[in-house]
């Protein structure tokens, strides 16, 4: 077993603290990554304080994982030791099921294994996330990532990036269509720069007035401050696509009105209540809500390939990994601009 420093939560909704867990050494298919970066997602925060259902513990969070190979088993072949690599939400699936067959693991239906707060696939070893400096992954379950973008912009694209990446490619969301994007945090401001940068015209729903600036410059071609009153009457039928990354409960009612006839209403926040959704406002504009998670291994190289190419990556405040306690305080308030970033040397 590999001893690796990491940060843990102890039990649900403690702060986290340094704590030593083990990898396993290396097997035939797998690598070992030697951390460098780690985003910070909302729902490491919503799973350390057991807002879902209740977690397993110590927990170590963090599935926006971005590193270099430091070891390979003898059967991998995709990857070498120094290859820059990434790991993001899940680190294994049954791959038997017809959604693992066909590339969509991430809706595996026995579950995927999950990159922490979950179990391997043999039922018991917990899995631990990337707050910690290395990880041990099967290479089907690893992604490649291109040395031409900014390491520490290029985390977060493994799950706010594929998270907004694979509703917008799904519903062929681009040119001459109006989208909206609610909520500009990390899943908000990647949805405006990958929106946009398909063509398409994007208006961000924000509860803050302070990131109307940023929203013009992340891409958006306009901004909507939803306390305001007469807002979103303002913009009724105007929208082909939503996108709803709120993580918190909201009236998710108020923004079907903006949408046109046929209009789609795509939720990826996880919000701890139920959505309320009035019959009147789905059947007059013969609207849907529909959800969307993450995306598969494919998919994910396909956004990753298609950032680099494209020279995208989220706007990130790198921090120490003493500071997460903090860190989590700011995602939940809204005010990180757009991404916290674990910089993983600061734990060595
Ligand atoms: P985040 O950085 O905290 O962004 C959420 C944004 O929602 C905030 O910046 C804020 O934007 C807005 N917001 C917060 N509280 C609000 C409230 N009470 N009313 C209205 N708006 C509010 O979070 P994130 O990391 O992007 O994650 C967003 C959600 O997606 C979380 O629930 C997370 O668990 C979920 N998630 C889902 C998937 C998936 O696969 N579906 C993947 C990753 C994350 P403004 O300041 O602009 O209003
Ligand atoms: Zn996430
Ligand atoms: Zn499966």
């Amino acid at each position: 077993m590999i001893k690796t420093p990491a940060y843990a939560a102890a039990v649900a909704k403690a702060p986290l603290a340094p704590l030593f867990i083990e990898r396993r050494e290396p097997g035939p298919h797998d690598v070992l990554i030697e951390i460098l970066y780690c985003g910070v997602c909302h729902s490491d925060i919503h799973q350390v304080r057991d807002e879902w259902a209740a977690g397993i513990f110590p927990m170590v969070p963090g599935h926006e994982i971005v590193g270099r190979i430091a070891k390979v088993g003898d059967k991998v072949t995709r990857f070498k030791v120094g290859d820059l690599a990434g790991v993001g939400c899940f680190v294994d699936s049954c791959r038997e099921c017809p959604e693992c067959k066909a590339g969509l693991e991430q809706y595996c239906q026995v579950g995927p294994n999950w990159t922490y707060n979950c179990r391997e696939r043999d039922g018991k070893t917990p899995t631990y996330g990337g707050y910690s400096t290395r990880i041990v992954v099967d290479e089907q379950y690893t992604l490649r990532v291109s040395s031409k973008l900014t390491l520490e912009g290029v985390a977060p694209l493994l799950c706010a990036g594929i998270t907004t990446y694979s509703p917008l490619r799904h519903w062929k969301v681009g040119r001459g269509q109006r989208i909206g994007v609610l909520g500009l945090g990390g899943l908000g401001h990647m949805a405006v720069k990958l929106a946009a940068s398909f063509g398409a015209e994007v208006t961000v729903f924000s509860t803050s007035p302070s990131k109307q600036a940023d929203a013009k410059r992340l891409g958006a071609h306009q901004f909507a401050l939803t306390t305001q009153g007469g807002t979103m009457k303002s913009l009724a039928h105007r929208f082909d696509f939503i996108i709803d990354t709120v993580s918190a409960p909201h009236d998710h009612g108020a923004y079907l009105d903006t949408l046109k006839t046929d209009g789609v209403m795509v939720c990826v926040g996880i919000p701890t209540a139920p959505l309320s959704v009035p019959p009147f406002s789905l059947i007059a504009g013969r609207r849907s809500v529909a959800g969307s998670g993450i995306g598969g291994i494919a998919e994910t190289q396909e956004m990753l390939d298609y950032c680099a190419a494209h020279n995208i990556t989220s706007d990130v405040e790198v921090v120490p990994i003493q500071q997460i306690n903090a860190a989590y305080e700011r995602v939940i308030k809204g005010q990180v601009k757009y991404r916290f970033v674990i910089d993983i040397a600061s734990l060595k």
